[in-house]
């Protein structure tokens, strides 16, 4: 075996797939990774045109990549490298998932006459990825309300607080809110329709907040509400929207509509301050309201 045979040979054999392109797109070479990972033998694809459409690469969006925005049209117009996840065709109809890598091929006086791509099956990885997303939301979501739960809260406000303070942003808001007489609409309706009430609540505030806030259940019968950059002003505005609002809600069940109201403390945290002290604020000022007679916001002075 000569030289030229040997690098041939070598290239065939490597587990990657490797494959070719000259100008047009035309596969000039396909090794045997390729065509295990396609189930498109070397003799049915090269000499084809790669936009011929027979991987029809998508990315993760679905949108097909040989027509828009196809990565080696791209690097035979730039000479640049790329490097992407995408899905690719199998000969048997599904999609694989596989990481491409695609080179420039250059003549020794650096003119572009081709493009190598070299790709590897990605569906191990994916599929431990996307297990490993779902694992992930379900450990922050409450079960019932589909909101975050205190786990995820405690994180992700101790990470806004330390954001807060570092970059000198406007303070953080907390709202803390208790449902009252919760107990009550057990002992009346049953606990099938407590969690109704609970989840017709937590839907109710998801409505109200901004995107960038953080929502969560803290307890049983308690929400807490992170407002990101406001004042003492606009908190009170929130606050005594939700209460409000969720005062205005009502659930039919056979016996009549069930409504509740919360009681509500609102608080801005001071610089440097810790999540459990803010909270512990918070919930003081929810329980002065308890104290004022419920269905109310008290914000601190
Ligand atoms: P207050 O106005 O002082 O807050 O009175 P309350 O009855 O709401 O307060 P308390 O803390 O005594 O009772 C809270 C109740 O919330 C007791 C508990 O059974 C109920 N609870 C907690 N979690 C759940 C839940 O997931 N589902 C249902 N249905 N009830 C719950
Ligand atoms: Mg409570
Ligand atoms: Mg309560």
């Amino acid at each position: 075996m000569d030289d030229e045979q040997l690098m041939m040979e070598l290239l065939r054999q490597i587990y990657d797939g490797v494959y070719m392109v000259d100008l047009e797109r035309k596969i000039l070479f396909w090794n045997s990774g390729a065509e295990r990972i396609t189930g498109y033998a070397a003799v049915e694809v090269q000499g084809r045109k790669c936009s011929d459409n027979i991987l029809m690469h998508v990315n993760e969006e679905g949108t097909n990549l040989c027509t828009h925005g196809c990565p080696l049209h791209k690097t035979l117009e730039d000479g640049r490298s790329r490097e992407m996840e995408v899905f690719l065709h199998h000969r048997d109809g599904y999609r694989v998932p596989v990481m491409i890598r695609i080179s420039p091929l250059m003549d020794r006086k650096g003119n572009i006459i081709g493009a190598v791509e070299v790709f590897s099956d990605n569906s191990r990885l994916y599929s431990t990825r996307r297990k490993l997303r779902e694992v992930e939301k379900e450990a922050n979501l409450d079960p019932l309300t589909g909101i975050f739960n205190r786990r995820y809260a405690e994180k992700a406000l101790s990470i806004r607080l330390e954001e807060m303070n570092k970059l000198e942003l406007r303070p953080l808001g907390l709202l803390f809110l208790d449902i009252d007489h919760f107990k009550k609409v057990n002992d009346s309706y049953g606990h099938e329709t407590g969690d109704r009430v609970l989840k017709m609540v937590a839907e109710t505030l998801r409505n109200i907040i901004r995107s960038e806030d953080i929502l969560c259940r803290w307890g049983g019968e308690e929400f807490l509400v992170a407002i990101a950059s406001t004042s003492g002003e606009e908190l009170e505005e929130v606050g005594e929207r939700m209460r409000r609002v969720v005062s205005s809600c009502s659930l039919h069940v056979p016996s009549g509509p069930v409504s509740v109201t919360v009681s509500i403390g609102g608080v801005l945290a001071g610089k440097g301050e810790t999540l459990a002290s803010v909270v512990d604020r918070a919930d003081r000022m929810m329980y002065m309201s308890k104290g004022r007679g419920r269905n109310l916001l008290t914000m601190e002075e």
